[in-house]
């Protein structure tokens, strides 16, 4: 039995994790829960499974039920858990201390927080070499992509082909994107997922951090990083060999198998009904990713190829950007226009003195440094 624990288990991810224990019994028990302020969807996730541990990180908890409190109690939950793998399904650069600190632990590490590896992919990297723990991706590309590089030497591989759905605006007309609601926004054609990552997709931002994923994960420089739009998303990722033939992951949209995948790994998992998608008849349709529409892309490459604290400034903006706009303060071109101006501005982009990226309080501090400038910038109405 392997024991799992799961960070964020009220959002999509924690919800289809919760599904794969539940479909396999036999092969996982639960042995925490942690929830940021939903304490209703926690304790219901929580009934099934009487010895997990529940964490309440952001809110005050009123059943007794509840053990772990606030940002502390989630790194307490892991600290005092006797977890094989954490699945840390946790929103933004919150989720980077607890990834530390299952890695510190030596416990294996599903990660679906694609910040922990934008703002901490050196530091998390030396954790599991240290550790040897096993940082298995669970973002539906990287783990296709993990799939696909499985028993093949980084030097057989040409490139790597990370798909894109393209996101709601991919047929709106550039001129129009000043005109875009959140409500718009909210509407994702393919992945049913939560606010943050569904705005994500629609500035494609979701996909620039999904490079500078794939960059600390696979080791491949960022000229080897490419990315396609394909709007059925049942092709999650591709590689490209060095003799040109192209091998892809494909199946339906459904975060089950990548999840499932890494809770079985390395063993061989059992069926994901959904996995089995039928191709009799279907289209599947593929298209130049446009970085003149969708800026957020261009500037995870630019983040990506400086090598330096550019890609924490680039998410720790991004996150206040989205926020902003979500309330009805930021118009929808204006997120990319905020992160552009605070990364010319701490010139990340170039010369600017690099923080050590192997330490989290350095990497906590240029976060906190992004987002207050975004703030200002946003009170000041310079934008
Ligand atoms: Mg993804």
């Amino acid at each position: 039995m392997k024991k799992v624990l799961i960070l964020g288990c009220t959002g999509s991810i924690g919800k289809s994790t919760l599904a794969v224990l539940h479909s396999h019994p036999e092969k996982f028990t639960l042995c925490g829960l942690q929830a940021h302020k939903n304490e209703e969807a926690l304790l219901k996730a929580g009934n099934s499974f009487p010895d997990a541990s529940l964490c309440l990180s952001g809110a005050r908890a009123e059943s007794g039920r509840i053990h772990y409190h606030g940002e502390d109690g989630i790194l307490r939950l892991i600290e005092e858990s006797d977890a094989d793998i954490v699945v840390n399904g946790i929103v933004g650069a919150a989720g980077l201390p607890p990834s530390v600190k299952v890695l510190e632990k030596g416990m294996d590490l599903a990660l679906a927080n694609k910040e922990s590896m934008v703002l901490g992919g050196a530091l998390l990297k030396g954790l599991a070499h240290k550790s040897k723990s096993r940082l298995l991706p669970v973002d539906s590309e990287h783990s296709a992509v993990f799939q696909l590089l499985e028993h093949r030497p980084p030097s057989h591989v040409r490139e790597i082909i990370l798909t894109a759905s393209g996101g709601p605006f991919r047929e709106r007309p550039l001129s129009d994107f000043s005109r875009i609601r959140p409500k718009d926004a909210l509407k994702h054609p393919t992945w049913n997922m939560g606010a943050k990552i569904t705005i994500d997709s629609a500035t494609m931002a979701n996909k620039g951090l999904e490079v500078i994923e794939a960059l600390q994960l696979f080791d491949f420089p960022i000229e080897k990083i490419k990315v396609l739009i394909h709007p059925q998303s049942c092709v999650h990722s591709l590689i490209r060999t060095t003799d040109g033939a192209l091998y892809a992951q494909i199946s339906a949209p459904d975060m089950r198998l990548p999840i499932q995948d890494a809770l079985f790994y390395p063993e061989v998992t059992s069926p994901v009904p959904s996995a089995f998608l039928n191709l009799e008849g279907k289209s599947l349709d593929f298209y130049k990713a446009d970085f003149e529409k969708f800026p957020m892309l261009a500037l995870a490459f630019d983040c990506a190829r400086s090598k330096g604290g550019a890609p924490i400034i680039y998410n720790g903006v991004n996150e206040v950007a989205v926020e902003t706009f979500l309330a009805g303060n930021l118009s929808f071109p204006g997120i990319a226009a905020l992160c552009r101006q605070v990364l010319e501005e701490e010139r990340a982009l170039k010369s600017a003195p690099q923080p050590d990226l192997t330490d989290l309080d350095a990497i906590l501090n240029l976060d906190r440094r992004a987002r207050l400038r975004a703030r200002e910038i946003i009170q000041e109405g310079r934008l």
